[in-house]
């Protein structure tokens, strides 16, 4: 049974494709219209009313008449084309309250929902698994793993997950970092000492590093999962966790001009 539309059947007129459709369009089965339903519960936090149908609107029109709806687990629903809307800004709404016909608003050559799922970030993911069922829970946890080269003894250590242990041997430099997470999308780069940043990877599609050229800075970033990251001076002591990744001294973990032998990640609950 649909999660989106009243009494219903999805039967999908448009799939998500990730570039050019970053929703999915729905019809009740037998290409009926239907009342729109909320997903799950959430508030409404944003409401357009007033549009007529306009097959080549752009801006803000392309959705015609719309509500979005954001969730206790992070996530926000989208719903388009709306004949009318029945709810307002800010209300509380459970599942399943009706939030206004299916209709042919904005950009549209006939009724039908344009259901959106996007995630904390507010960027459009994949609904179409959770048509009919419920949101992935976004506090499952998710662990983030890395390694790092021994530039001394030329070879990758051992994994580690969280802030169980940190990667790398006290006492010799790391010229290498790989980086992932167990769900979602990290970003890493690393500083060549006295010299550069080096290209951006992710995840596992390669490691950050010149293999034998040390490091003295570090950078990671995720869309998905807010990330802690430090590292540890050769003959030194461990910096500052860093959670954010720009220009500023904060900006990065390291100390320019010192080799780093260790680093130590984390995920910020
Ligand atoms: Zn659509």
């Amino acid at each position: 049974m649909s999660r989106v539309l009243l009494n219903a059947n999805n039967q999908i007129t448009q799939k998500y494709n990730g570039i050019s459709h970053k929703g999915v369009d729905l019809v009740k089965e037998k290409n009926k219209v239907a009342d729109v339903i909320a997903h799950s519960d959430g508030v409404v936090v944003a409401v357009q009313t007033g549009q007529q149908n306009n097959p080549n609107a752009t801006g803000n029109a392309t959705y015609g008449n719309y509500v979005k709806l954001k969730h206790s687990d992070g996530y926000y629903t989208l719903y388009a084309h709306l004949k009318s809307v029945n709810v307002k800004k800010n209300a509380q709404v459970k599942r399943g309250d009706i939030l206004g016909p299916m209709g042919n608003t904005g950009r549209s050559t006939g009724s039908h929902l344009h259901f959106e799922l996007r995630n904390k970030n507010d960027v459009r993911v994949n609904p179409t698994p959770y048509l009919d069922k419920d949101l992935p829970n976004m506090k499952e946890k998710v662990d983030i793993i890395y390694q790092t080269y021994d530039t001394t003894k030329k070879r990758w250590l051992p994994n580690v997950k969280n802030d169980s242990d940190y990667a790398g041997n006290l006492g010799n430099a790391v010229s290498g970092v790989y980086i992932h997470l167990t769900e979602g999308n990290v970003k890493y780069r690393v500083h060549e000492k006295n010299n550069k940043w080096l290209p951006t990877v992710n995840n596992r599609d390669d490691y950050a590093g010149n293999l034998g050229k040390t490091i003295d800075g570090l950078q990671v970033e995720s869309d998905t999962v807010k990330i802690l990251y430090r590292v540890h001076l050769k003959n030194g002591k461990w910096l500052s966790w860093i959670d954010k990744w720009d220009d500023t001294n904060n900006g990065y973990a390291g100390i320019l001009g010192r080799e780093i032998d260790a680093i130590q990640l984390k995920i910020k609950d």
